[in-house]
């Protein structure tokens, strides 16, 4: 039933004595070994003999994207560099990039959570998987690889894009499993329609997305289209990448893996834990990292716990799946909304495909959203009268579930970039800044 029951099902006051003996020994790791940390605990006025029960991990200090560039590029190391075995890093595209590092015995811990990852939507040991996330410094290719290593698959490193030998290939080795980005995954059903190869009668059973958010309409078109199970991971490049957490087969939020991730979820005004179901920003820390530990990481993701033990038998806790990071989040005439739930939404018209540009500008004081789609293929033919009917309908929608009024463009077939690796689904021209949401986007997974 699962890859590992023992720390899978593990009872909740075994697991908390875990994660409670895991947080003490690491806040006293990171202490005596890492400068910037022991400032910032002695800035808070906490010292590790302080942590004597879960609830006061609330004492130890956050850690911030800007504390890990402020100290780029090793300033957190806890370990000598002769014992790191490897190093990744975010893209820095919007400043320095950041860095995270592993000693063996990390690796082993990202390879056990991104194999847990994997087992969920029914990839078995012998199987052989198509690894189509980026490799190199990003997190994604090289962390499928040890987690499908260690779950015991062959591994296909084919890399992102090139799609046309992805099929190929997919069909030529008979693999299992695929790995990728939804929107890279929705691109290869979209090629393999071109090649005239239906991707639902190759063998392939399972895949499993990240790095970038994803809604429920756009993995349900994955699984309808390649006629599989489509996992999900989540996870950030300062927490390891992919493997902080998993989609199980209820598909019902993401467990997060709890013996190697304390999870808090705060107020991202006052920063204390929000009430029993409220929303707010995760908090990580990573309990039994040794190279780079990061002690109450603020993700900028926002989500939610679940409540109560799902239905699949692990005990682990769950999170609603991360619908937006923080920055991400566009304030349009005053109404927060997030880019998926305008994909979300889209994605309830029929007639539209995965495939849509949001575009902020500002007209006078007001910023206004644009969105502009392409339709199913089939539908564009349809005529000028059908277009429109279908973008009255689609800013009709928009406007009743979140209160904007948006314009609205149907773009001709193919003429919005299809994703290789991460989408780019926001233009913002309201000012010079680079940091608009996808870039950002960059540090998870
Ligand atoms: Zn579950």
């Amino acid at each position: 039933m699962y890859w590992n029951e023992k720390f899978e099902c593990m009872p909740e006051e075994k697991l908390k004595q875990l994660q409670l003996r895991y947080l003490k020994e690491v806040t006293a790791w990171v202490y005596e070994r890492v400068p910037a940390y022991r400032a910032k605990f002695d800035e808070k006025g906490v010292v590790p003999a302080d942590i004597r029960s879960l609830g006061d991990v609330v004492k130890l200090p956050f850690t911030i994207k800007t504390d890990l560039r402020d100290n780029y590029p090793f300033g957190f190391l806890a370990v000598p560099m002769n014992e790191v075995f490897r190093i990744h890093a975010s893209s820095g595209t919007t400043g320095k990039s950041t860095t995270t590092a592993f000693t063996t015995d990390d690796m082993q811990q990202w390879g056990e959570c991104v194999a847990r990852t994997i087992w969920a939507p029914g990839i078995r040991p012998g199987d052989m998987v198509q690894i189509a996330f980026g490799y190199g410094l990003f997190t994604g290719g090289l962390g499928f690889t040890i987690g499908s290593e260690t779950l015991g698959c062959t591994v296909v490193p084919t890399g992102a894009g090139m799609t046309e030998r992805q099929i190929t290939l997919m069909k030529d080795f008979e693999v299992d499993g695929i790995f990728c980005t939804p929107s890279y995954a929705l691109t290869i059903a979209e090629k393999a329609e071109d090649m005239g190869v239906d991707l639902r009668n190759l063998p392939v059973k399972a895949s499993v997305c990240g790095a970038e958010p994803f809604t429920v309409a756009m993995r349900k078109e994955i699984e309808d289209r390649f006629g599989i199970k489509c996992g999900e991971t989540y996870g950030l490049t300062e927490l390891s990448g992919p493997g902080a957490g998993y989609a199980c087969e209820a598909q019902e939020g993401i467990h997060i893996n709890e013996d190697h991730y304390l999870v808090e979820i705060v107020d991202t005004e006052t920063l204390e834990p929000v009430a029993e179901g409220d929303k707010g920003e995760v908090v990580l820390t990573s309990l039994q990292r040794r190279a780079m530990p990061m002690i109450r990481y603020r993700t900028r993701d926002i989500s939610r716990f679940y409540k109560g033990r799902c239905t699949c038998g692990r005990t682990s806790v769950r999170i609603e799946k991360v619908y937006g990071r923080s920055d991400d989040m566009l304030i349009i005439s005053g109404v927060n909304v997030f880019p998926s739930q305008i994909e979300s939404l889209l994605l309830d018209i029929n007639e539209i495909a995965p495939l849509y540009v949001l575009m902020v500008s500002k007209k006078g004081h007001l910023d206004k959203l644009s969105v502009k789609f392409e339709l199913k293929p089939e539908m564009y033919a349809l005529g000028s009268e059908k277009l429109k009917e279908i973008a009255d309908r689609a800013k009709s929608h928009i406007h009743s579930n979140t209160g904007i009024n948006v314009g609205i463009e149907i773009a001709e077939p193919m003429t919005i970039a299809r994703s290789e690796g991460k989408a780019v689904r926001i233009i913002d021209q309201r000012c010079k800044r680079l940091d608009s949401a996808n870039s950002e986007g960059h540090s998870s997974i």
